[in-house]
């Protein structure tokens, strides 16, 4: 992925120019230099000012030429920090929900590959309100990987948890990664996390990013 961006709000400017391959990127950074404005501008929340986003060859934003290709016709995935699961679905419906709106032929794992590498089989009946917190990002992150996206972009997905439960789910992330080989662009403002999980890291700071 090739990413050449400018976006600015109020005060704050972002400038991000980076090539981006497979494996896992971890961006790294305190609160507020901007994490989670790139992320939104690469998944298609946010339209940049300037700039060039090209994914697989593909130009998904290309300002000089008025290209901006929709999020959800750009196939990534998000994990949010709090899971932002749909209260009144099931967690089978939850997990299904991305899944169920692909062709059969652009479904490249199941719920059952998916619930067992994340061990939340026991969880499908519940509702979002009867999870723990750790459970919840289990869910989150499988309803993620079952719209089998072309990337996937996680936004501090461990920060609401304790540090018990993040050293829990971190080997899940890990064999995400190793199983699933999706790319994926890991932020957050804890080191240790992108230092366990990232095959890279780029530091962000003040709306820059960098090396
Ligand atoms: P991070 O994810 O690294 O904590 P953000 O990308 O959320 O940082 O925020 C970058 C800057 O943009 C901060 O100065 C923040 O206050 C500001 N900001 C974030 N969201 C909004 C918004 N919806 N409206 C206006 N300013 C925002
Ligand atoms: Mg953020």
């Amino acid at each position: 992925m090739k990413v050449d961006l400018t976006f600015k709000r109020g005060e704050f400017q972002l400038a991000a120019q980076v090539e981006l391959n497979g494996g896992v990127t971890g961006i790294c950074g305190p609160s507020g230099v901007g994490k989670s404005t790139f992320l939104a501008l690469l998944a298609g929340l946010l339209r940049p000012n300037t700039g060039t986003l090209n994914f697989s060859g593909v130009d998904l934003i290309d300002t000089q030429r008025d290209i901006f290709v929709p999020a959800w016709k750009r196939h990534f995935g998000l994990v949010f920090q709090n899971g932002m699961l749909f209260p009144h679905l099931s967690v089978r419906d939850n997990l299904l929900y991305g899944f169920n709106r692909l062709n059969p032929n652009e479904r490249h794992l199941d719920l059952k590959t998916v619930t067992a590498l994340l061990e939340i089989e026991p969880l499908l009946q519940r509702r979002p309100d009867q999870l723990s917190g750790g459970e919840r990002q289990r869910v989150a992150l499988g309803r993620a990987l079952l719209y089998s996206p072309r990337l996937l972009l996680l936004d501090e997905p461990l920060s609401s948890l304790d540090d018990r439960l993040k050293q829990q789910i971190l080997p899940f992330l890990k064999r995400v990664k190793e199983e699933t080989r999706i790319p994926m662009i890991y932020v957050t403002h804890a080191q240790a996390e992108v230092d366990y999980l990232a095959d890279r890291v780029l530091k962000m700071e003040d709306g820059r990013l960098g090396e």
